[in-house]
């Protein structure tokens, strides 16, 4: 079977097909399949979390043309935002024709943090912490045998005197811990928690915090592309995107944005595969302030060639082991479908979904103006709100678009004047 991701007019076939034509591309089993459909039950999601009383859906969309570092890849993205998925999908086609993505990642190194109050000498404390560093790998990896058979566990060591805080001075002990394929946050907690009595008597201090940090700038996912201008319709759009770009390179108001937009993407596959998108969020934004001014995750600029390259950066603390990933029947299969090999495979694929989002918001802000393709979708969904169904759906949408007036009581009248077929039947049905 070709298991090229580029599938032209996958968006024109019924959701019926393009259930089987994905299936049949990630070799999903009935049951597989039938998931997708299904989703969590109520009776899996009570074992999640607290008081449930029910489940909350959303649609889960599949991004085509996706070619990464040579690879191939179907994405899942579950997502309410209408336009996404699409231009997920538009831009990776682009990307395609300069070669695909190219994306790598570090080692899935996690930061766990042990803050240490009341320590008489800060300097002398942190000397006797770095000294004890294999005394506390010892007691770090004990904790989770399998991580540390698998290569990961305590990694490295670095304390940090904080002697201007509201409350005095403190020592904060940074426990550098390769969480292999879990996003890791428990095995990190609990390394930081086991290490804490033995930090107390080396410092002499009391530990507070034994939790890790979700500015995971040790697990950074880097992607890069190149566009020839010609696929971009030529040069004058290669410098739009660079101008438009260059707003939110230097303006936080800008920035904040057009980061916005990178994450569209990256939380949807966060969220299809069952990863904490809080985490990843928290991480992106303040890896995108690390310099004391919050700024842009992407850079955009034209190379001696004339092509568009495009980079991205940013921490990516996701695992395709751990918390819901494998809990979530949709999460298996959505990582199924994906076919990463490993949580560091996943961040580069996350990383080239964000690069590939920024592209597509830019090129429509550069060039058409994102409103008139985003207008079309939000114009069907005020159209299904109003009532429409099948056809009419389209009907509805077009003609408000066309009169600049997407409102849901102009939805019910245009439908009302619709459906007075005169045989009572609505004319759409007779085309
Ligand atoms: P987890 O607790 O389920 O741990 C993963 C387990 O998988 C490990 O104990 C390990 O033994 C096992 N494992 C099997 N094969 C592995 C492999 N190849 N690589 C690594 N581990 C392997 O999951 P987690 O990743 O530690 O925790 C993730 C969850 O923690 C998320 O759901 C998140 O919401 C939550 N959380 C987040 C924060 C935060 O971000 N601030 C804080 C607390 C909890």
């Amino acid at each position: 079977m070709d298991k090229s991701s580029r599938l032209p007019g996958f968006y024109k076939l019924s959701l019926e097909e393009r259930v089987a034509l994905v299936g049949e591309w990630a070799g999903l089993t009935e049951e597989e399949r039938a998931v997708l459909e299904r989703g969590l039950g109520p009776a899996q999601a009570d074992r999640m979390i607290e008081n449930v009383v029910g489940t909350c859906a959303l649609p889960l969309g599949i991004a085509v043309n996706f070619l990464i570092n040579g690879r191939d890849y179907l994405i899942p993205m579950a997502i309410e935002e209408p336009s996404v998925v699409a231009g997920a999908s538009y831009a990776a086609k682009l990307v395609r024709q300069g070669g695909g993505f190219v994306a790598e990642s570090t080692e899935p190194l996690m930061i766990g943090q042990v803050q240490v109050l009341g320590v008489a000498d800060l300097k002398r404390a942190a000397q006797a912490v770095l000294e004890a560093r294999e005394d506390i790998f010892a007691l770090a990896d004990a904790q989770h045998p399998t991580i540390v058979r698998l290569g990961g566990g305590a990694k490295g060591l670095e304390v940090r005197e904080l002697t201007d805080t509201p409350v005095g001075p403190m020592l904060v002990l940074h426990l550098l811990y390769d969480t292999r394929d879990a996003m890791g946050a428990n095995a990190v907690n609990t390394a930081c928690e086991a290490v804490a009595p033995l930090i107390e008597r080396l410092t002499g201090g009391r530990v507070v915090l034994r939790i890790l940090s979700n500015l995971a700038d040790r697990r950074l996912a880097r992607a890069r592309c190149a566009i020839p201008a010609s696929a971009l319709e030529g040069e004058e759009v290669v410098r739009g995107i660079v101008e438009a770009w260059a707003l939110a390179a230097v303006d936080p108001y800008r920035a904040a944005t057009h980061n916005k937009g990178i994450m569209n993407g990256i939380d949807a596959v966060a969220i299809a595969t069952g990863n904490d998108w809080r985490a990843i969020e928290a991480g992106a934004h303040a890896y995108a302030a690390r310099d004391g001014r919050y700024t842009s995750l992407t850079t955009w600029e034209e190379d001696a060639q004339g092509n568009l390259v495009g980079r991205i950066e940013l921490p990516l603390a996701v695992g395709i082991v751990g918390g819901a990933t494998r809990v979530h029947p949709t999460a298996r299969v959505a990582l199924k479908i994906l076919g990463v090999r490993s949580a560091r495979e996943l961040a580069e694929v996350m990383a080239a979904v964000g690069l590939a989002q920024n592209l597509a918001a830019l090129r429509a802000l550069a060039t058409e103006g994102i409103q008139r393709g985003h207008m079309r979708l939000h114009a069907r969904q005020v159209a299904i709100a109003a009532g429409a169904k099948g056809e009419l759906v389209d009907r509805v949408a077009e003609q408000m678009v066309a009169e600049g007036r997407i409102r849901e009581a102009r939805a019910r009248e245009i439908l009302r004047e619709l459906d007075v077929g005169r045989d009572g039947i609505p004319p759409y049905s007779k085309e």
